[in-house]
């Protein structure tokens, strides 16, 4: 079993996490900024967060699956003994 801190696909998996993770936060941001002065923006940005949501839950649901199949992590373990 290799380690996480050596995986590359681990590192992938967080890379891609992170940059569904700004580029969300960058949009929400926008929308705060635009409130109440750009309201054709403001409506643009909330389609534009929810699909932005969406690839940040599946970024982290693939670094689970990954962990769970390749790092058996504790937590996912049954106690069998
Ligand atoms: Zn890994």
């Amino acid at each position: 079993m290799s380690s996480q801190a050596e995986c590359v696909r681990c590192a992938e998996l967080w890379r891609a996490y992170g940059v569904a993770t700004n580029e969300h936060v960058r949009l929400l941001n926008e929308q705060a900024r635009v409130a109440g002065v750009n309201t054709d923006r403001f409506r643009e940005l909330d389609s534009l967060c929810e699909p932005a949501a969406g690839r940040r839950d599946a970024a982290r649901a693939a670094i689970e699956t990954h962990l769970a199949a390749e790092h058996a992590e504790p937590a996912q373990r049954t106690m069998t003994a």
